[in-house]
Order: C-alpha cells, then structure tokens, then sequence
C-alpha cells in the first residue's frame, strides 16, 4: 500500500480545489478518500484519460454500474476466418483486441469478464449460456450487463476481395442493443471519420448499425452488439489491423462507446 501512498502524495497539490467554494487545505489521508473528492462534471464530454494514480480520482463512481462482457470470436481450430495468405488469424486477433480492451477497462474501475479466456473453439451455445449465467449474477449485484462480441469480417472464401471497414450488428428490432451501437458508431466516426477510413452503415431502419439475428447476440439475455472490425481478406484492412495505429483505433472505439453509454445511461447530471 505504502507505494500507493506515496503515488496519491505527490499529486495531492491538484486535488486542494475548492469544495462547495469553500478553500479546503491539501487533502494528505492517503488514497481511499473517494467520498471527500468532488467529482468532475463531464456534460456531454467523456472524461480525459485516466493516468494510472489518479485513477480513483477521476473516475465517476457510476463507472462501476455497467459489467461487460467480452466475447472473442472463434478458436484456433475454427476452419477460415483468416486472411487467404493465412497470416492474419481472426481468433487471435479478436483476443489481442480483447486483451486490451479488457486492460483499460481495469483502469476505469469498469467490471467486466472475458468469456472465452481458452484459445480453441467454443460452441456458440456454451458461450450464450456462460453469457447468461454472468448476467443473472451480476445483475442481482445490481449491474447493468451488456455483451460485446469482437470480429473482424470477410467478404469471400479464401480469396483477396475489395471490400473494407468497420461495422456494428445488432439483432433485429429496436432494442437497448441499438443505442449501445449508436454509441460505438459516434466513437469510430470520431476516431475513423478523420483519417477517412471507412465506416459500414445500413440506414434501412433508420439508424447506422446492421442487423442480424447471429446467434451470440439474439440469444443472450443481455443487451449485446457484435463488431466486424475491418476485413481480413482485403491486403489494405489487414495492413491497418496489424499496425499498432489499427489496434489502438479498433481498442478505442470499444472503449469510448463504452464510456459514452455509460454517461448516456448512468450520468445523471
Ligand atoms: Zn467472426
């Protein structure tokens, strides 16, 4: 605890702001003096990022009513989905992504659980019911549980095709799913829409996301969305998905919808 101590000490300067316009003197109890900090007021911004440290600090204690769950797709054993020279692997990537995802999450003190933490295939079944069983638990801790299913897309059968970019699905119907994709699609038009990469919407019903009723995300008792992360069978997509610019990219545009829905749902300033 004592490095911990020591971390919160060297920053307390910047936490002698004013409460309720009163001047209160620099605040020395080390640490879990949560309660006595005033919470920054976002409005519609999201909260700058959060530097190891000051992570307590900073994050909203409404971070922690949201649990997601994150699904890979597929296994090492799963037949196609990689790019046709074979390099790209989608189940691997689909748990590099997770992986990172699920690290910034830590750090935001939101609670979430990896389902498919082995490599090999997992039924879409076994999945659905570890899925449902997650949610029930948590939701009697009082969690809002929703699920994210992380894939990346092939437009052929083992050749190099033409199609590219990012897409959301959600199963058909309006449900809490589409406001969760509305989310995703707000951050990955802020982070792609910029450096003009292409971002895949169906406006047939009136909003961006696609819909499908896969399997993992029409069954599950939870709110769920499924990304198509960039294709893995076009030479251009699997160059940007292996760069550490793509996987950042990709990582963030979960993590900030994420934290959009969050403020959308529980900020209730
Ligand atoms: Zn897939």
């Amino acid at each position: 605890m004592s490095w911990l101590s020591n971390l919160f000490k060297k920053d307390t300067p910047k936490v002698s702001a004013s409460i309720n316009n009163v001047s209160r003197p620099i605040i020395t109890k080390p640490f879990n003096t949560e309660k006595k900090i005033e919470l920054v007021s976002f409005g519609g911004e999201l909260p700058p990022a959060v530097v190891i440290g000051e992570i307590k600090r900073k994050v909203p204690a409404y971070y922690k009513n949201l649990y997601v769950i994150l699904d890979n797709g597929h296994g090492e054993d799963t037949p196609g989905k990689r790019s046709p020279d074979g390099k790209f692997r989608e189940y691997k990537y689909a748990r590099l992504i997770v992986q990172m995802l699920a690290d910034e999450l830590e750090k935001l003190s939101i609670p979430y659980s990896i389902l498919v933490p082995e490599t090999k295939d997992i039924s879409l079944s076994e999945r659905v019911s570890r899925a449902n069983k997650i949610h029930n638990e948590q939701h009697k801790k009082g969690k809002t549980v929703i699920l994210l299913s992380i894939h990346c897309n092939a437009a052929g059968n083992g050749e190099w095709k033409n199609a590219r970019g990012w897409s959301a699905w959600t199963s058909r119907g309006v449900t809490e799913s589409d406001t969760i994709a509305s989310c995703l699609y707000e951050a990955a038009h802020e982070i792609l829409d910029p450096k003009k990469i292409q971002i895949r919407k169906d406006m047939s019903d009136g909003d961006e996301d696609w819909e499908s009723n896969f399997y993992i995300i029409y069954k599950s008792s939870m709110p769920a969305v499924l990304t198509e992360n960039f294709f893995q069978d076009n030479k251009l997509d699997v160059e940007y998905l292996n760069s550490d610019e793509g996987k950042r990219d990709i990582v963030n545009i979960h993590l900030n919808g994420i934290r959009k829905y969050i403020e959308l749902k529980f900020n209730k300033k």
